[in-house]
């Protein structure tokens, strides 16, 4: 007898559900595929014949579960204000209990992603075939869809050293006086592996602004795609294992330069909870959390007009794409907005659908690549629309599909992260 304990949990977002279609106008999957199962009235339906009883997790149901990108855009439209994000994310969590993670995710999750050494030592191993990996498409064939997915997109260049290997363990404020607060920096997997400067840049922009900055050599994977993919197990150990890195710490706030990352964090509380006290610790450390868009704006409280821009920026057209986890998951839009309007020396135009997600969806764009290239094509439409020569984020997934479809469609642009425009 199974025991949907996950599913039951979330039964009353999907009992919300008043099948008016809605949804079906903002979700980019619906958008291509025109499936009613793409969508999350579909989604939701077959949630609740789950749980009457009337449908099995088939092969089928995995594939429709699957594909979501959790971009949470219907849910930001929906006038019953269903929550889908936690209706797939307590299915995918029931398909793992009876199905299994597969033996490809089960070791990139549990052995790899899940031990912060392991990660290192394998992300090092890549570093040296990197130099095989195909960089173009269709050069990868008849291998199963998750290797295909990674070897035919333009993957960027692993760092020569990671961040883990570049960091101290604390950073005192540039003024030598006393700090104003103290925070931990988190740096996820991205910033570690791929985008290094990103994080020394968050760190001695912090540090020049009065703040003490503090590196726990224990943090871990923020498990965004482990607990989005149903592995709720491996989420909860990792979320554990970030709660203890910092605990001691006396930090004022965990700062972030990923907005993945920083939305994962806040939102252990939302969807890994087993029990009253997990919930509780997970709040608790929610209220520390905050994104680097965010923690500028907001906590330091630094006028936009005084962001100085990089001279090698000047005189370039740039717009802003919303992550979505930064947009519909933290509700941050207006913080870098004010930041990139007041940078004198660039002029800022808004995108055209700046907030429609860029296709990546962590691993969706791995099983799903085509699909991924699809609704990116969308994206890439409106960057064109608004003659912009540099395209500004704040997410290193984000960053790395963008940058992946701008090349794919021979598009002169530059994608940067916030950071890197600013001195
Ligand atoms: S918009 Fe909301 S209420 Fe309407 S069908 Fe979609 S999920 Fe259901
Ligand atoms: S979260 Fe995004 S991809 Fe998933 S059903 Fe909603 S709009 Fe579609």
């Amino acid at each position: 007898m199974k025991d949907l304990k996950e599913l039951k949990k979330i039964e009353q977002f999907a009992d919300q559900c008043m099948k008016c279609g809605f949804c079906s106008f903002f979700c980019p999957v619906y958008q291509e595929e025109k499936m009613e199962t793409s969508v999350a009235r579909g989604k939701n339906y077959l949630v609740k014949q789950i749980l009457a009883g009337k449908q099995e997790f088939t092969h089928e149901m995995a594939d429709i579960i699957g594909k979501c990108l959790l971009c949470k855009r219907c849910a930001a439209n929906c006038p019953a204000k269903t929550q889908i994000d936690r209706v797939v994310v307590a299915a995918r969590a029931e398909l793992v209990k009876e199905k299994g993670l597969g033996a490809i995710k089960n070791f990139a999750f549990r052995k790899v992603m899940a031990n912060r050494k392991a990660f290192g030592k394998y992300a090092r191993l890549m570093q040296k075939f990197q130099w095989m990996m195909p960089t173009t498409e269709g050069k990868i064939k008849h291998l199963p869809d998750f290797i295909k997915g990674l070897g035919k997109r333009n993957f960027p260049s692993l760092s020569k050293t990671f961040l883990r290997d570049q960091v101290k363990p604390v950073y005192k404020p540039q003024n030598g006086e006393k700090p104003k607060m103290r925070v931990g920096f988190f740096m996820g997997c991205a910033t570690d592996f791929v985008y290094p400067e990103l994080g020394l840049k968050l760190i001695d922009f912090l540090t020049r602004h009065g703040v003490e900055v503090v590196v726990p050599e224990d943090q871990n994977c923020c498990g965004a795609a482990i607990y989005f993919s149903g592995d709720l197990e491996t989420g909860r150990m990792l979320a554990d294992l970030n709660i203890k890195a910092y605990k001691d710490l006396n930090v004022d706030y965990i700062v972030t330069a990923c907005g993945t990352c920083s939305s994962t964090l806040k939102d252990y509380q939302k969807y890994l909870p087993d029990t009253e006290e997990q919930k509780q610790r997970y709040e608790e450390f929610e209220k520390k959390i905050k994104d680097s868009t965010e923690f500028v704006i907001d906590i330091l409280k630094i006028p936009p007009q005084d962001f100085k821009l990089r001279k090698e920026f000047e005189g370039k057209v740039v717009t802003w794409h919303d992550p979505c986890h930064l947009v519909r998951y933290q509700n941050i839009k207006d913080q870098p907005r004010a930041i990139l309007k007041a940078l004198k020396g660039i002029k800022y135009v808004e995108m055209p659908n700046a907030d429609m997600c860029c296709g990546m969806g962590g691993s969706f764009s791995v099983y799903h690549y085509d699909l991924t290239k699809k609704i990116a094509g969308k994206k890439m439409d409106g960057i064109k629309a608004t003659g912009a020569d540099i395209v500004v984020t704040a997410c290193p997934g984000c960053m790395i599909n963008l940058i992946d479809n701008v090349l794919l469609n021979k598009m002169p642009q530059k994608v940067h992260h916030f950071l890197e425009l600013v001195e």
